[in-house]
């Protein structure tokens, strides 16, 4: 059995504010610790379970914070960025189940801790087809395009219940009760690992009875950044449609033409070094 954990910060037990989800936050090291933490109880129950080879993507901020020096034998970790397709760069048709550990709710959703779509700074919403998706419906997507489903989220009430609509099978972990967009109720560590744990173990057992979730076809991708000049000075591009100021229009051929367009938006600057 082989599984793909994406795994995000803002949804881990004990992490609510920018003083522990980047370098710059005086509490960072020890939140990365939390973090590492949880991927690890996945893992070990993962293998517990039969999962002989596992790949994790560390898919928040700098794409640095899970240790690799505590991962065990085995386990393949993506780091850092740009990639392709994102938070889910390294998955493909091979796998049998992905699990998006310590996501979060989307900007649209007035609930959650840190709710935001890919940039709290840069980006409003985003849209798929019409419909309004948060992070873990663009990686059900991208598993979906490779015919994997989504085993298991875990993170806040919020996220759990956001994704209740695209992947009604998959297993939900909360690890903490939203308060605000800074703060949340949390399990304690070990509970919130007991909760992964037991979760982990749940969505494995039911696992051939999970679907994929597949956007077929063309897709097309509404993105509405906060500021003006992103959204003009991608309206030059001969493939992308200005709707308003704030937000474009591309249509690509499936769902991986999309995470490309999208990943490039966030990221293109032509003063990029080296
Ligand atoms: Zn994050």
């Amino acid at each position: 059995m082989k599984i793909y954990i994406s795994a995000d910060m803002e949804g881990v037990a004990g992490i609510v504010t920018d003083a522990q989800l980047g370098p710059e936050g005086f509490d960072w090291r020890h939140a990365c610790d939390l973090y590492t933490d949880e991927v690890l109880a996945v893992i070990s129950e993962l293998r517990d379970a039969g999962a002989e080879d596992i790949t994790v993507s560390d898919s928040h901020g700098t794409g640095l914070n899970l240790r690799i020096d505590r991962m065990p034998p085995g386990v393949r970790l993506v780091q850092s960025w740009p990639r392709r397709l994102g938070m889910m760069e390294g998955i493909d048709d091979s796998f049998d189940g992905a699990i998006l550990l310590g996501y979060h709710s989307g900007s649209h959703n007035p609930h959650g801790v840190r709710a935001h779509t890919m940039s709290s700074a840069n980006v409003f919403e985003l849209a798929l087809n019409g419909k309004l998706v948060c992070e873990a419906e663009l990686s059900a997507y991208l598993a979906g395009h490779f015919g994997v489903p989504i085993l298991m989220v875990s993170g806040d009430d919020a996220i759990c219940q956001e994704v209740t609509t695209t992947m009604p099978q998959c297993e939900p972990a909360i690890v903490k009760q939203a308060i605000s967009y800074h703060s949340a109720n949390s399990l304690a560590p070990a509970d919130a690992i007991d909760v992964l744990r037991s979760s982990t173990r749940r969505a494995i057992d039911r696992r051939r009875e999970i679907k994929p979730s597949v956007l077929s076809g063309p897709v097309t991708m509404d993105l509405t950044f906060k500021n003006h000049r992103p959204t003009e000075l991608l309206a030059y591009l001969p493939n992308v449609e200005q709707l308003d100021a704030h937000r474009v229009r591309f249509v690509g051929n499936d769902i991986l033409e999309i995470s490309s367009f999208f990943e490039f938006a966030l990221n293109y600057s032509p003063d990029l070094k080296p």
